[in-house]
């Protein structure tokens, strides 16, 4: 996840790591001078995602008293607009008899919720639907809190019939089902989400040399104990022969192959059980080279110290997931959070909303979340939505011999214009 250090929260403190030696420290040193320095994206891996001690398995930080806040958690119009973009697509893609709605990396659940609550009034349009929702998840902790907000904690481990390792019902009674690995999801026609998920996927750093393409790895300090530091790889690594392309013009790129792979899995499935995917991170469009940090107390914090303190993130490279889907799917985007809530219809809702707040101390809180959201120099602009769609929702297949004979295609609501209102 991604966030800005906007001075909310508690103060810096806690587990008091941030001097001394964090338990994933002392693993990595062990490992680091054992075998030698490590990639930036093995590092964050550890970091973040290590079984015992990661960021996300451990703590999981979001929300407003923990590392970073986010969208979801600023104002449930988010959830709302985005829980009527999948009914809008269900719409124009036909009204399919089912769907599962497949979130990666939930957090608090918060997000899923909000969707929940629109499916929920909604109801008599979705009466005739089987929908179900799927969440992919490492972090056992953040699961818990999951469950907890989405079923009220009613929830069963490891299910015997079911390649889950947790399942509930949703308080509005759609079941839910956890995993640790979008291939563990169920084929079937899917309704994908990922928001602040891939930017905390670990990424390959890269430098140009004179001689050559070099990757920026990690390693430990011969001066100063329990100390890391980048270096450069001596000579070229498997990642820089495989991920540069030779056309690259930056001196510095980052590339996080897990993205790209999670990518093709969504658009296969999408090319084959239908469907689609809504992404939304932090990101652009293939032109930043330097984007690797950390986040503490919703404050900026050094990538390399106590790792497994701290959320440590990096843009999205959206080219690069366009390039992922290979033309599986149609993509739609990057386009900015504030094109797409507006295009989705976030000045009505928020009209609503002020209407009915009676207390002067709501309407400022709405006020102030739509800012949150919406101000450019916040989070209107440096949040992007990306889709995949398949193609025949974008052009029909026959659409060069006969364009009168069909109806029109209706437009992608939040890339275009809103279908429901
Ligand atoms: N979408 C939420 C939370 C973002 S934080 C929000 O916007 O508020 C990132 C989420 O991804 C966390 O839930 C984290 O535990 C999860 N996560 C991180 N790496 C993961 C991985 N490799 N596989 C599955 N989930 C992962």
């Amino acid at each position: 996840a991604t966030r800005l250090g906007s001075g909310m929260g508690r103060a810096p403190g806690g587990d008091g790591s941030s001097s001394g030696a964090t338990a994933v420290l002392r693993h990595l040193a062990r490992k680091l001078r054992a075998t030698g320095a490590v990639t930036v994206a093995e590092y964050m891996r550890e970091a973040l995602t290590n079984p015992g001690q990661g960021y996300y398995t451990r703590r999981g930080g979001v929300g407003e008293s923990g590392d970073f806040i986010t969208s979801p958690e600023i104002s449930q119009v988010f959830g709302e607009l985005i829980g009527i973009w999948y009914i809008s697509e269900w719409i124009a893609m036909g009204k399919p008899k089912a769907f599962q709605l497949v979130e990666l990396g939930p957090g608090r659940g918060t997000l899923a919720d909000d969707i929940l609550q629109v499916f929920k009034q909604l109801s008599s349009l979705l009466s005739k639907c089987d929908v179900s929702v799927h969440l992919v998840e490492v972090s056992p902790k953040l699961s818990e809190i999951q469950a907890l907000m989405l079923t009220g904690g009613k929830v069963q481990s490891n299910p015997e019939d079911s390649s889950a390792y947790m399942e509930g019902i949703s308080k509005t009674g759609i079941p839910i089902f956890w995993y640790r690995d979008v291939q563990d999801v169920p084929p079937g026609y899917s309704f994908y989400l990922a928001h602040e998920f891939f930017d905390a996927l670990p990424i390959h750093k890269f430098q140009r040399t004179e001689r050559g393409w070099r990757e920026v790895l990690v390693d430990i300090d011969p001066e100063v104990p329990d100390q890391l530091r980048f270096v450069l790889s001596p000579s070229s690594t498997p990642a820089t022969e495989n991920f540069i392309q030779p056309e690259e013009r930056r001196d510095h790129v980052e590339v996080c192959p897990e993205a790209g792979v999670i990518i093709q899995r969504l658009a296969c499935r999408i090319e084959k059980d239908g469907g689609a995917a809504l992404i939304a991170d932090y990101g652009h469009d293939g032109t930043k080279t330097d984007t690797f940090r950390g986040f503490r107390d919703h404050r900026l914090h050094d990538v390399l110290k106590a790792p497994g303190t701290a959320d440590l993130t990096a843009d999205v490279d959206f080219s690069y997931l366009r390039k992922m889907a290979q033309g599986r799917t149609a993509t739609l985007g990057p386009i900015k959070q504030r094109e797409f809530l507006k295009n989705m219809g976030i000045d009505l809702r928020m009209q609503v909303l002020l209407q009915n707040s009676r207390d002067t101390a709501t309407h400022e809180q709405l006020l102030h979340s739509y800012d949150m959201l919406m101000n450019p120099e916040k989070m209107g602009d440096c949040f992007n939505f990306f889709a995949l769609l398949p193609h025949h929702r974008l052009e029909h297949p026959d659409k060069k011999q006969k364009p009168e004979s069909k109806s029109p295609i209706p437009p992608v609501a939040g890339f275009g214009e809103l279908l429901l209102k």
